[in-house]
């Protein structure tokens, strides 16, 4: 049978690389892009044999994706899968932080998802899969998080917009909102946000979080292969939220 191939962002940490390690295993092909481009011959190492890709760049960048769709179009010529991992996370007050550094998770995020859903469409003729990593955020408030809430909450409504759009190609189009994940975007100045006192106070010791402990890169990855996966065929425009239960408290 054919390996399905995979192109996923964000794949230098955390939850995008954890994801390419479980396609890998489960037998696709995967191409590997992050801004921090040195860090994926080691993702590289700890995956699966296969006709992988290792295709360095900032997703939000023009060129960058245009090279890297010049290497799938010349490597692979075609995708069964994209699965958007790449983002970034900065606190910011909403009235009082400088406009330009306030909207910089809208900008890289939002650029980023648009640019790589059209740089694989056409790439999925016969149709695909297509997994946006949204948040929590997207529907919930925190402070100093506006902008990126923001970002997420319009990538949640692109997967909407996009499943309708694509269906009649064959392509789904879902999101996924992880809550608390321990990857290395929640530490701050070497402290991880897990370890804290805050956290543990809130969500290990208090009844906010029902399953009291952050989530595993590893438990997302595995609800990003199901989606990209035969089991998802009748699944479009949804966001699974992945959050221990963190959501459905008060
Ligand atoms: P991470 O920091 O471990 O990984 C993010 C990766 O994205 C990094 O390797 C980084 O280099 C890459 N990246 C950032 N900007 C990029 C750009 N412009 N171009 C290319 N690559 C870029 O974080 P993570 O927790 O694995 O985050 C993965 C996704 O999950 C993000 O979209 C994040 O917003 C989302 N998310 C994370 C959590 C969490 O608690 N960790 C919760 C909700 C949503």
């Amino acid at each position: 049978m054919e390996r399905k191939r995979a192109l996923i962002s964000g794949a230098a940490s955390g939850i995008g690389r954890a994801t390419a390690l479980r396609f890998a295993r489960e037998g696709w092909d995967v191409c590997l892009t992050d801004r921090n481009g040195a860090a994926l011959p080691a993702v590289l190492e700890s995956m699966e044999r296969g006709a992988h890709l290792i295709c360095p760049g900032d997703y939000a960048c023009p060129e960058d994706v245009a090279a890297l769709g010049e290497q799938i179009a010349k490597r692979w010529g075609k995708l069964d899968a994209l699965v958007n991992c790449a983002g970034i996370f900065m606190s910011a007050d909403a009235i009082d932080s400088p406009l330009e550094l306030w909207r910089r998770p809208m900008d890289v995020m939002i650029d980023g998802a648009v640019r790589l859903t059209r740089l694989c469409v056409p790439m999925m003729p016969g149709g695909g899969r297509i997994i946006h990593i949204a948040s929590i955020h997207s529907e919930r408030a925190e402070r100093y998080s506006s902008a990126y809430a923001m970002a997420k909450a319009a990538i949640g409504q692109y997967c909407r917009s996009l499943a309708v759009e694509l269906a009649d190609r064959g392509i789904l189009v879902n999101a996924i909102s992880p809550g608390f994940i321990d990857t290395p975007m929640g530490i701050e100045d070497g402290v991880n946000v897990v370890d804290t006192p805050w956290f543990q106070d809130n969500y290990v010791a208090g009844h906010h979080l029902p399953l009291r402990r952050a989530g595993r890169p590893e438990e997302v990855a595995g609800v990003a292969l199901f989606l990209a996966g035969p089991d998802a065929s009748y699944i479009t425009g949804q966001s699974i939220v992945v959050d221990g239960g963190l959501t459905v408290t008060f």
